[in-house]
């Protein structure tokens, strides 16, 4: 159903416009405005240089998923003007407020020890979203729907951390649009708590059309902008 998202021969820039092409035809089709939606290009196992270039292009907005490779990354690149990381990955409570150091936003709050990790009133704003869970399997990342309100409220009391909404992978098992409809319906369990917390970061290289049916304002797209990624380390 899928189509392979990078044929030979195409080139960064190419790919970036047929990618932009594709979300404003699905932001249309769902009347929604192209330009309400954020971009969030994934650049994970890609070297420095990927930076550069998407940079030279007029793209802003980045995602990682591993704190280390974020964090040289971001150092490489810091004469960049503009820049914004975004984290997307689990995150060790060890490590997190380092996090804070490089990146405007994280995606993956998932639990109180990361949360209470992000808390800190050093005077900076980091932009949060409270990743759910909608697989059945524990071992994925994400809070389940029963404990959103509680990590949502934990979010709202805590210093130097400001909620914009939700974050979900979609299920492999699962047709996107449902999942994504799914979400939707809990992220008004975050709503109810923090009305202006309408943010819903969702949608990846092969399923961004369905989040963008379905309310997605952040997507996260990799491998069909990016080309396929290096062998994972
Ligand atoms: C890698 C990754 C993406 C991007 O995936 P693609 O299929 O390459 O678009 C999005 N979200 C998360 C959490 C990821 O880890």
């Amino acid at each position: 159903m899928a189509a392979d998202p990078v044929a030979p021969g195409d080139t960064l820039a190419g790919r970036v416009d047929d990618v932009f092409g594709r979300i404003a035809d699905a932001a249309r089709a769902a009347s929604r405005d192209p330009a309400t939606l954020t971009t969030i290009v994934v650049t994970k196992f890609h070297p420095a240089q990927l930076v550069r270039d998407l940079h030279a292009l007029g793209l802003r907005d980045l995602g990682e998923n591993r704190h280390q490779e974020a964090q040289a990354k971001a150092a490489e690149t810091s004469d960049l003007e503009g820049l914004r990381w975004h984290f997307i990955g689990q995150l060790q409570s060890k490590k997190a407020r380092q996090v804070r150091s490089y990146a405007t936003s994280v995606h993956s709050l998932d639990r109180d020890s990361v949360v209470d990790a992000l808390a800190v009133d050093d005077g900076l704003v980091l932009d949060g979203f409270v990743q759910v869970n909608l697989t059945d399997d524990p071992g994925r990342g994400g809070v389940r729907a029963q404990e959103l309100q509680h990590l949502t409220e934990r979010i709202l009391s805590s210093p130097g951390l400001a909620l914009r909404g939700v974050m979900a992978v979609a299920p492999l098992d699962e047709e996107p649009r449902r999942a994504f409809a799914r979400l939707r319906e809990l992220a008004e369990t975050v709503t109810a708590l923090a009305p202006d917390a309408t943010a819903i970061s969702a949608g990846m290289s092969h399923d961004f059309a369905d989040a963008i049916a379905e309310g997605a304002t952040h997507l996260r797209i990799g491998t069909a902008i990016t080309g396929n990624r290096p062998d994972a380390r």
